[in-house]
Order: structure tokens, then sequence, then C-alpha cells
């Protein structure tokens, strides 16, 4: 200790208050996050502030400021992991960032679900036990011409559970243009191995003919299965087999035919003035008998997946026992059933549904907010930085229309060095904020389609904090 009793410090050291003396000042903090994590924080601030004083360095202990840092550690160790960002990616359904924000009327529908007891499995009419489906049955099979529907966690599920019920220990031949993985670990292939049934490749990658569908049918095969290209697109010389044919064949052989629809889009796209992407109902026209698709992707809903078709074998789905392994929940119930509600008025779903929305958003108005923010942004980032704006083109995302695209404005930024660290910092920056601004980066720059930004206030309020943390 001698070394400290010689320091100039070593007053001030004897000065730093007591963590009793500490915990005293710090009823409110006891109170919000408990004795425990408070006093961990106190001792952590005291030992920092011992360590500067023994290495000399002049600081004021001051009790005040000591609780102060501590509540405002306590704060952000506290903070949500799972929290809002603002998406300028490009990517309006970025599964990343949580594929489709729901309507208010869904949220608020889940939010009633979770807080109060209903009738989730209850028949009001009859005081008899219910069925959590009867919910949103009517529903789906009114917008998709369906004759019967169900609904799982998500279409993984949903594709897993079709064809473990109606494949399991039998062959399904999918064509080699349709064996897709979806985001790393959703593969077909290895799917259809998990729900216990033997996939048959037929075709090539970019041909595949009706004839060898036909070559690939025996007494063991289950059913026939499409997969929809969502992530994908093979170009050039190449066949698939329509739908309508498949279903055919189905028919003739006494099979029947299952369509992966992925994107479970229900509207009329080119009337939106967005690029054409089949219909559940297209499917279910085209003769398919069973049709899964997302709920959280094109349908704007709660993760799920649907399951609409015929009766008997919707029937047969709904008993075996994995469907309750599956199941969807009340609150995902709830929101799924609000949005299948908006959709009833087709007219008023580019208002209501957040992702829709921003797809059929107006170029000029996005071209517009990009100008408007250019100055403020360059106020805070310049001279390091440039920002200019620059048409560029969103991606529908999420599994739909991987080769469209949709013309946007975004911000471009780049270093006035040219040094990728400066920009790797920059995005850094941006995603420290109090609500992460995520972008792109692309060519040595930063680039923010402003397509998806609907609200600027949350851009340019964040822009002093910005400042401050590019300046430290
Ligand atoms: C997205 C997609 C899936 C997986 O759906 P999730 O709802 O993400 O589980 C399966 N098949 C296709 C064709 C898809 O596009």
């Amino acid at each position: 200790m001698s070394h400290i009793s010689q320091s100039p410090d070593y007053n001030r050291l004897r000065k730093l208050p007591g963590v009793d003396a500490l915990l005293q000042r710090s009823e409110d903090l006891v109170a919000r996050w408990g004795h425990a994590q408070v006093s961990q924080g106190l001792r952590r601030e005291l030992s920092r502030l011992r360590d500067q004083l023994q290495s000399g360095g002049s600081i004021e202990v001051d009790a005040a400021v000591i609780v102060a840092t501590v509540a405002a550690e306590l704060e952000l160790a506290n903070g949500p992991s799972l929290k809002s960002v603002l998406n300028l990616t490009g990517t309006v359904l970025h599964t990343n960032l949580g594929r489709a924000s729901l309507p208010p009327q869904a949220v608020q529908a889940a939010a009633e679900a979770a807080s109060q007891t209903s009738n989730l499995e209850f028949d009001l009419s009859t005081g008899k036990r219910g069925d959590r489906e009867s919910h949103i049955e009517s529903l789906v099979c009114e917008l998709t011409g369906a004759e019967a529907a169900t609904a799982v966690n998500n279409n993984a599920a949903a594709v897993l559970l079709i064809l473990n019920t109606l494949a399991m220990g039998r062959e399904v031949p999918v064509s080699r243009g349709e064996l897709v993985e979806i985001g790393g670990s959703f593969r077909i292939p290895e799917v259809m191995q998990r729900s216990g049934c033997t996939l048959v490749e037929v075709g090539a990658t970019n041909r595949t003919h009706l004839k060898d569908y036909r070559g690939a049918i025996n007494v063991n095969t289950a059913l026939l299965m499409k997969v929809h290209a969502s992530n994908y697109s093979i170009e050039g010389f190449t066949s698939a087999v329509a739908e309508t044919e498949i279903a055919s064949l189905a028919r003739e052989c006494g099979l029947p035919f299952v369509i992966d629809l992925g994107s479970g889009n229900l509207l009329d796209f080119p009337a939106l003035g967005l690029p054409h992407e089949p219909t559940v109902a297209d499917a279910i026209a085209s003769g398919a008998d069973l049709v899964s698709f997302s709920g959280d992707k094109l349908l704007g809903g709660p993760q799920a997946g649907i399951i609409a078709g015929r009766r008997d074998l919707i029937e047969q789905i709904k008993q075996n026992p994995l469907k309750r392994a599956l199941r969807l929940d009340k609150m995902t119930l709830a929101a799924l059933e609000a949005v299948l509600r908006l959709y009833q008025n087709p007219a008023t779903l580019t208002q209501h549904l957040p992702g829709l929305r921003q797809l059929t958003r107006c170029t000029d108005d996005i071209a517009t907010m990009a100008a408007r923010l250019i100055a403020p942004l360059a106020e805070i980032i310049s001279p390091h930085y440039e920002v200019s704006m620059r048409g560029g083109f969103s991606q529908i995302g999420s599994g739909a229309m991987p080769v469209e695209t949709i013309a946007t404005t975004c911000l471009y930024i780049q270093p006035g060095s040219q040094s990728d660290s400066a920009l790797r910092r920059l995005a850094a920056a941006f995603r420290e904020l109090p609500l992460p601004v995520i972008g792109r980066m692309s060519n040595g720059a930063l680039i923010f389609d402003l397509r998806t930004l609907e609200d600027e206030s949350q851009f340019l309020e964040q822009l002093p904090r910005l400042g401050v943390l590019l300046s430290c």
C-alpha cells in the first residue's frame, strides 16, 4: 500500500463513498432493478474509479454522479435484446429483420388475445369445446376458393406436416429445378427426409417434362408436389410443367397434388402496379389438392403456415399428432384472423398492410423525402462523408419475386477518403442508435433505400445522437 500513500490521490481514494452509503441514495434504483443488480453495479463503478485514481487520474468523486452512472448502465443493460430497427436495406419483407409488420388491427387483436381469456377453443353458441381454427378457416376458404383449411407455426411446418401425413414411408417426385433452400436451414430434400418420405428427383435442373413425372410414378408414390421457386429463377433453356398438367396427371393416377407456394399472395399484383406473383386462388383453381403458404410474407400477417385445400386431406392432417406440436398460439391466431378480415375489403389493403403500403408507395414521394433528408444528414456527417441521392431498386424479399425489383430512391453515403473502415464505422454508428438504422453496403457506399421509411422524423430525430457517436 506504500505507493498509494505517497500518491497525491491518496486522500481522494479514501473519500470514495462506501457501497452502503451509495445504496442508501439508490432507493429508486433498488425498487426498479433489485438490490443485487444495483449493489453489483455500484461495486463495479467504485472499482473503476479506484483504478482510475490509483493510476493517477484526476477525477472528481461525487456520490450523485456515481449513482447516475450506475442508473444509466442499468437502463442500458436491462433494455430489451429484441428491439425495433429501421429497415432501410431495400428489401421490403426482410427475413432477418422480422418480415411483415402487422397492421394496427392485428396488433390490437393479438394484444387482446394475450391479455384476456377468450373463446379460443370454446363454442359460444353450444357452450361446448370448440376448434381454435374455427376463427380463421372460413376466411381462408373464402379468400382462396379452398374447401377447407388449417394453419400451423410456419410454412416449413406446413410442408413437413403435409408430407408426414400423406407420404410417410412412401415416395414423392419433385422436379430437380425445385429442390429449393430457403435461408439456410429449410431445404426441401431435408424436410422431406425428416417427414419420413422419400424424395424422387425428376427431370433436370433447367427442364422438367410431364413424362418425367409420369415415369416416376409407381405403387409407392404418395403424391405429386410442386415447390414455388421463391428465391431464385432459372433462366435460359428452361421448361417446367404447368400446375394444371401435373394436376391432371395426379388425378389420372389417383394421387393428391400438393403445391408449396411459399409467399402466399392473395392479390392481383399487376392491378396494384406490382410484378405478377401467382395467388393461392390460382393454385387451387389449377387443380392443386393442397396449397401451403406463409403468413408473414406477402400476406402481411404473423408468422404462420397455412394449408388450404381438399376437406378429406385437411381432416387427415388435423388428425396427425404432429399437428398439436406445430399448432398456432392464440396471439398468432388473433392476428391472422384480423389480417384475413382486412382482405375482405381489398381496396383498403394498400392503406392498412405496412408491407403492401411500402411496396406500392409512389416513387415521387420517396424521391422528395430523399431530397429533404440530404441536407440535415450532410450537416452531421460532412466533410468526412458525402451524401447524395440516387435512383435504385427495391426488392420484395421473403420468397417473392426474386428477380423483379421496384424503382426507388436511395441515400448514398460515401466516405471522403474512399476508406472501407470509415464506411464500416459509419454503418456501426447507425446500428448503435436507439432505433438502429440498417442499410446495405455496396460499391463503397452505405445505401439507405427510403421506400420503407414512412416516418422521416424517426431518422431525423436521431441525427444529433449519430453526431455524438461519430465524434467519440
Ligand atoms: C418461405 C418458404 C418456405 C418456408 O416458409 P416459412 O414460413 O418461412 O417457414 C417454404 N417453401 C417455400 C417455397 C418458401 O418460399
